[in-house]
């Protein structure tokens, strides 16, 4: 779960924000992993989400101090972001071993990609790809939108078209999976920390798990060693499935949906 960003509480406090999403956590009793951006929490209240994390036994890790483009900035800027995270999260007490890059962006070149995965390796910290993107920042959006022009408005249709399309992209992602040979892949889930998942994170993971998905802690799924090696070219928001079936050559089945602008169709025919 990625960011942290403590900025929306339209119909939901901040503080039930937080606590539903670790009380979804614990209804599957899963360990998570959290990517924080220091920005983002440096606040008493930010630093409070921290330590209930912690207290949950999940992890904190790093996601940059000012969730920069990799694309956008020189790399030596770049990390020092990243020191200047792991100086803010080891002041709370938090150790890092993990990094994910905000956009999925590692550079715009190769020869930028090598430098920054050279400079996490000197800092200690490996690449945490993500191998099933739920597009939740995006569905979000829309939710956040609606919910500026009506604090009332019936929330029921957007858990259930977030829910279906949860499930659906596991199953999806895990199609691709199995075809490049990964039997039983443990897979890393990009969500956020926002009124989405606040709302419905619990649904979701409740109806994975109906759909016979099982949870792995975030600290054995990160561990599989194939997740840290650089990617063969710039990841440029794609995920790791995507990266290993262009290595490979096999052709498997697109998205859902295109890409950009993921779920803009549906929600529009849905009228979300
Ligand atoms: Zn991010």
């Amino acid at each position: 779960m990625d960011d942290f960003n403590q900025n929306f509480d339209i119909g939901l406090s901040l503080a039930a924000r937080n606590q539903n999403i670790l009380a979804a956590f614990d209804a599957v009793n899963h360990k998570a992993a959290g990517f924080v951006t220091g920005s983002f929490v440096d606040t008493s209240w930010g630093k409070a989400v921290l330590s209930s994390w912690r207290e949950g036994g999940h992890l904190i890790e790093n996601h940059t101090w000012s969730h920069t483009h990799a694309n956008e900035t020189t790399s030596f800027s770049y990390l020092a972001d990243i020191d200047r995270n792991s100086e803010f999260l080891a002041a709370q007490g938090f150790a890092s071993e993990y990094f994910r890059f905000p956009f999925l962006d590692d550079g715009k070149d190769r020869a930028t990609q090598e430098a920054l995965f050279a400079g996490l390796k000197f800092a200690g910290l490996l690449n945490a790809p993500v191998t099933f993107d739920t597009v939740d920042w995006y569905t979000s959006s829309r939710l956040e939108a609606r919910l500026r022009e009506d604090p009332n408005t019936d929330l029921t249709p957007y858990r259930d078209y977030y829910v279906n399309m949860c499930v659906r992209l596991a199953n999806h992602w895990d199609n691709a999976a199995q075809a490049l040979g990964y039997i039983n892949l443990p897979h890393l889930t990009l969500m956020h920390h926002n009124i989405l998942n606040g709302l419905f994170l619990k649904d979701v993971l409740l109806a994975l798990k109906d759909d016979g998905w099982a949870f792995v802690d975030a600290r054995d799924a990160l561990s599989m060693k194939s997740y840290h090696d650089v990617p063969p070219e710039p990841t440029n928001g794609r995920n790791w499935l995507t990266l290993k079936r262009l290595e490979s050559g096999l052709d498997l089945a697109p998205y859902p949906q295109k890409y950009s602008n993921f779920g803009r169709a549906t929600m529009d025919a849905l009228g979300l």
